[in-house]
């Protein structure tokens, strides 16, 4: 049940923000509840100085001060002629500039002849001083012992301006209410830990110029809430499957294992064995099974999964298989179906836009022994199984928790697997899915190596001719940050832009993206495959599981625009047969230091382990693609790059906490519920009532 206060902090703006325009604008952009309104969060906070002479604006850039208001000159805006004001400061002027169109507001506030207060960045245009875009002051608000004003910064967002969103928040927190104390441990090691109301009363009112400071206990406290809740609901979820009952998978398969590896064209490597055994000897347990299955990019995960699956499917159930994208659930049926054909199982796909998807849905409903390859189709209402006992999910983090939780409900007792294109870091692991069983691939099915290039895109002439000689021996990837230019300052990074280069030096390119309808993205990459074209050119679309064998060079355009392991992904396309492959990155200059660093890293390290560490620490610093790279939990407060202890301690006090009040029932426990309902971690309240 939540208590009163929840109810309160979920309630609706409606009688808070009285302007309908904005009301209606925060709603869309931030959200309908105060709880929405109070966990948007400044960026950065900037103090003004008050200064009475011009002695005391040295090196000051951002400044507060009382001027003298002395004429109004009219703009021209369509001339792009500004309206400014001159004000007389300690006898100097200073000319206030406006581009804005409308102006007429500001003959009534700065009046002639009176004295007014303003805050602004001082500037010099010629041999004039000049402020532009002035905020008016009130001088009762300056703080009296530091002198200051400070400014929030909040992100924009929809035209919603960040002054805007501020007053906003400024008039809900008022009504926020005192919750009733959760923590213990924190407090021990924090002893000045602010309340929850009084956390997140002082960030918003931003009195203090160091509330935003990674040290700052305001934050860490919040953070600390977050994680918390995150861990105990991870836990709750885990503990429950964990206890189920699994159905039994007793038919011995090793025949039909065997017969099944017998028709590869390769054999297994002996980490693949290794992970095969562990992941049914998991399933062969009387308890449910959630595990995560992770290693390198081309290190052979689907054919230990697909085998872990035969496994299940021998006894007489279904299996589902999950794949993030189209493209790659028909990679999948298109290398299994016959394989599968030979050993009496059926193989179905279901996608969005497959020509048979009745006659697809009624197999999935009567027949009770085959494998369901499909994509997020699968997960809706009509796609009903006969008898599902286990669950793959390739790239688990393309789907929610709330997606995972959907699928496992269509069957009976349902074991999971998940699976993970790049390694995960350690940490990264526990923040997302907390303490799972891991089954990790190290060891790689070839020794081919990627020689990785760093080059200016000045020197794409070389690049170019370096691919005219190479084409005529394999393929060649070429990949790009953006689809078109239209959205980008930057034009060349686009596909559009490219494929008008390349095309005129290469015959056979092709293009894709994401946005193709899946019969061209089909009709391409079918192309590609066969050698109709040689040379694509592609978004990173194809950064997920894409398996073309013969394609041996990649070239990742703007290579600075994505993060480690996302580069590092894209690079393990090529390298995947017999030869050794080719990698190179061109980025535009000039190149900051991080980005350069960031470079250095991945042309140094192919080790997938290695380089999934170092993207968490090195995140930030230009990377604009890698950000959400991974997918995963959307922290308000909580970075796991530099929370990492408050991990640790949220993971161990989760644990105890449920150790000692599985159900949450004590008097803390209640107040813990509380904690779980602000971050929304509803999924986990159903799970405690449940059991
Ligand atoms: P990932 O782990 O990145 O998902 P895949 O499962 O897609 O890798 O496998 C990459 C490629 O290696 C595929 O073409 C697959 O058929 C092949 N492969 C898998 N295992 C072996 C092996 N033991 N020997 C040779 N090739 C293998
Ligand atoms: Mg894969």
């Amino acid at each position: 049940m939540q208590s009163t206060s929840i109810k309160k902090i979920y309630s609706n703006i409606d009688s808070i923000i009285s302007g309908e325009k904005t009301r209606k604008s925060i709603k869309e952009n931030i959200g309908n509840t105060l709880k929405d309104l109070i966990f948007y969060m400044p960026y950065k906070i900037v103090s003004a100085y008050y200064c009475n002479a011009w002695n005391d604006l040295e090196n000051k850039k951002k400044v507060l001060i009382k001027v003298r208001v002395n004429k109004h000159y009219f703009g021209f805006p369509r001339s792009n002629i500004p309206y400014r004001i001159s004000v007389i400061f300690d006898n100097k002027t200073i000319n206030l500039v406006f581009f804005s169109k409308y102006t007429g507001y500001l003959k009534s506030i700065y009046k002639e002849g009176e004295d007014i207060t303003i805050s602004g960045t001082l500037a010099t245009y010629g041999k004039k001083f000049q402020i532009l875009h002035p905020t008016v002051v009130d001088l009762n608000t300056i703080n009296p012992e530091t002198n200051t004003i400070n400014t929030l910064f909040y992100r924009q967002k929809g035209g919603l301006k960040s002054s805007i969103i501020h007053k906003s928040i400024l008039k809900t927190l008022p009504l926020i209410p005192e919750i009733e104390e959760w923590h213990s441990r924190f407090k021990e090691r924090y002893p000045l830990m602010p309340s929850w109301k009084e956390a997140l009363n002082n960030i918003h009112l931003g009195n203090d110029n160091n509330i935003l400071e990674d040290s700052s206990i305001h934050l860490l406290r919040l953070a600390y809430d977050e994680i918390l809740a995150n861990q105990l609901s991870l836990e709750i979820i885990r503990n429950s499957i964990n206890k189920e009952k699994s159905n039994n998978y007793n038919k011995d398969s090793k025949n039909i294992i065997s017969k099944f590896i017998n028709c590869l064209e390769f054999n297994l490597t002996i980490d693949q064995r290794k992970n095969v055994e562990e992941i049914i000897k998991d399933l062969n347990f009387d308890n449910k099974m959630l595990r995560l299955l992770h290693g390198d990019v081309g290190s052979g995960k689907t054919i230990v999964a697909l085998i872990s699956a035969l496994h299940v499917i021998n006894s007489g159930y279904q299996v589902a298989f999950l794949a993030p994208t189209e493209i790659l659930a028909i990679q999948h049926y298109n290398f299994v179906k016959k394989k599968f054909k030979q050993l009496n199982i059926n193989v179905f796909l279901l996608t969005a836009s497959i020509d048979n998807k009745k006659q697809i849905i009624n197999k999935i409903k009567s027949d009770e022994k085959n494998l369901v390859i499909g994509t997020h189709a699968l997960l809706q209402k009509n796609i009903i199984f006969k008898n599902l006992s286990y669950v793959i999910i390739d790239e688990q983090h393309r789907f929610g928790v709330n997606q995972r939780i959907s699928i496992r409900n269509k069957g009976k007792k349902v074991d999971m697997l998940l699976m993970s294109a790049t390694p995960i870091p350690r940490t990264m692991l526990l923040a997302n899915l907390g303490d799972i069983s891991v089954s990790t691939v190290k060891q790689k099915p070839f020794n081919t190596k990627i020689n990785t290039i760093l080059k200016s895109d000045r020197n794409i002439k070389k690049v170019i001719s370096f691919i005219k000689e190479k084409i005529k021996y394999g393929k060649v990837f070429w990949i790009c940050p953006y689809i078109d230019s239209s959205t980008q300052e930057n034009n060349s990074s686009s596909i559009e832009e490219r494929y008008k280069i390349l095309k005129s030096s290469f015959d056979e390119v092709g293009y894709l993206h994401g946005k193709l309808p899946i019969e061209e993205k089909n009709q391409v990459l079918k192309q590609f495959k066969d050698g109709k074209i040689k040379l694509l050119i592609s978004t990173v679309v194809i950064e997920v599981g894409i398996d073309i064998p013969d394609a041996n060079i990649i070239i990742i355009d703007h290579a600075d625009r994505f993060g480690l392991a996302q580069t590092h992904q894209l690079r393990g396309r090529v390298g995947r047969g017999e030869n050794n492959g080719t990698c190179i990155l061109l980025y535009k200059e000039p190149l900051s230091e991080t980005a350069k660093e960031r470079l250095i890293v991945i042309k140094n390290s192919y080790d997938g382990f290695e380089l999934s560490e170092k993207d968490l620490i090195m995140r930030g610093g230009g990377e604009i693609l890698g950000k959400n790279q991974y997918g995963y939990e959307d922290f308000i407060f909580f970075d796991i790059s530099i929370h990492q202890d408050l991990l640790k301690m949220a993971t161990l006090e989760a644990t105890d906490i449920l150790n000692n009040d599985p159900n949450l029932a004590s008097d803390r426990g209640k107040k813990l519920i509380d904690l779980l309902y602000l971050f929304e971690k509803n999924k986990a309240i159903d799970f405690i009532s449940a059991g």
